[in-house]
């Protein structure tokens, strides 16, 4: 372990004025279950870290039925999914959140941490693109929204500038007829990264489907927006047809690589099959 300087803020403004005196190995601590084992095995340089965990906005959990929910970077997703008000109107994150590492993981990581650790198999992300989540950012600017699905620009790399963290993560409230979900294939059954994972959400008007949204994780350098799978089902009743031609729109916008947790043929293969079984799943939720 390479030696760190620890400091807390004592509010957003502070953490972004740390971050800056810090410099460029100044990083953001949520829970720390990705940042410190990488600062131990040095695969990442750490100066300081800057703790958000003892400042409220990084903390909240609030739900309104007209506004939606707001999830704080580092609240910890034992807290997340361990909501009633989130079991009910947004399992798709119950889905990705009780996954991650194990029950002490989950005791400290944070949907903060997921976003900014970017990894492209990041359990939680294609479930926060797919909800429509948009992070609110801070910095030396002041602060900007922006959606998930537009957060990500390589393995491990992400659009946050220099003094820039994300304060909290918002979810639209959920409408009638929509639905979601969220599912991954690893080998083992926990405590594992994901080979491929799918998230699908749908909104069913009048038998059609009127909107929808699918996102992927682990088949690409970072997680993929899948718009041509979503319009594969708009406009049209929901049929094995139109599931199996989003599953091949997923499939053809994968682009994995091949490494020791599954090849390139098998990502694909599980792109569409996880696409087709969380809209399958979506559809059942609203049900
Ligand atoms: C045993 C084990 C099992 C795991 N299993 C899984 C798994 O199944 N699926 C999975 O997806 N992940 C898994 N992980 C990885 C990790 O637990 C998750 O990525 C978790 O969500 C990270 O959250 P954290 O709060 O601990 O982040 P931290 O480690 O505190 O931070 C992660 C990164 O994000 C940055 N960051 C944190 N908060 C902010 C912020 N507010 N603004 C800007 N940047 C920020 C940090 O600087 C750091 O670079 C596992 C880790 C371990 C150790």
């Amino acid at each position: 372990m390479q030696a760190v300087n620890y400091a807390r803020a004592t509010d957003v403004d502070d953490a972004v004025r740390l971050l800056i005196e810090g410099g460029e190995n100044a990083r953001v601590l949520a829970g720390g279950t990705d940042l410190i084992v990488q600062a131990r095995e040095r695969k990442r340089n750490v100066d300081l870290l800057v703790d958000v965990k003892h400042v409220e906005e990084f903390m909240v959990l609030e739900f309104d039925t007209n506004t939606g929910l707001k999830v704080g970077a580092a609240t910890p997703l034992y807290q997340v999914y361990g909501d009633n008000n989130v079991k009910i109107n947004y399992p798709a994150i119950v889905d990705a959140s009780t996954v991650i590492g194990g029950k002490a993981i989950q005791g400290r990581a944070s949907l903060g941490g997921n976003l900014g650790n970017s990894s492209p198999a990041g359990d939680s992300l294609p479930a926060m693109i797919v909800l429509g989540g948009v992070a609110t950012l801070a910095g030396p600017n002041g602060r900007r929204e922006v959606p998930v699905g537009e957060f990500f620009t390589g393995p491990g790399r992400n659009i946050l500038e220099t003094g820039e963290l994300i304060v909290y993560i918002s979810f639209p409230p959920v409408g009638a007829g929509e639905g979601a979900a969220w599912e991954r294939f690893i080998p083992r059954n926990e405590m594992d990264i994901a080979v491929a994972s799918a998230g699908a959400w749908v909104k069913i008007e009048g038998g059609s489907v009127t909107d929808a949204r699918i996102a992927l994780g682990a088949v690409a350098a970072t997680p993929l927006v899948a718009n041509d799978a979503a319009e594969a089902l708009i406009g049209r009743p929901l049929t094995d047809e139109s599931i199996s031609a989003a599953g091949d729109a997923a499939s053809e916008i994968a682009s994995p690589i091949t490494d020791m947790r599954g090849s390139i043929k098998q990502r694909k293969h599980l792109a569409k099959v996880l696409t087709e079984r969380t809209i399958r799943m979506a559809a059942d939720r609203i049900r």
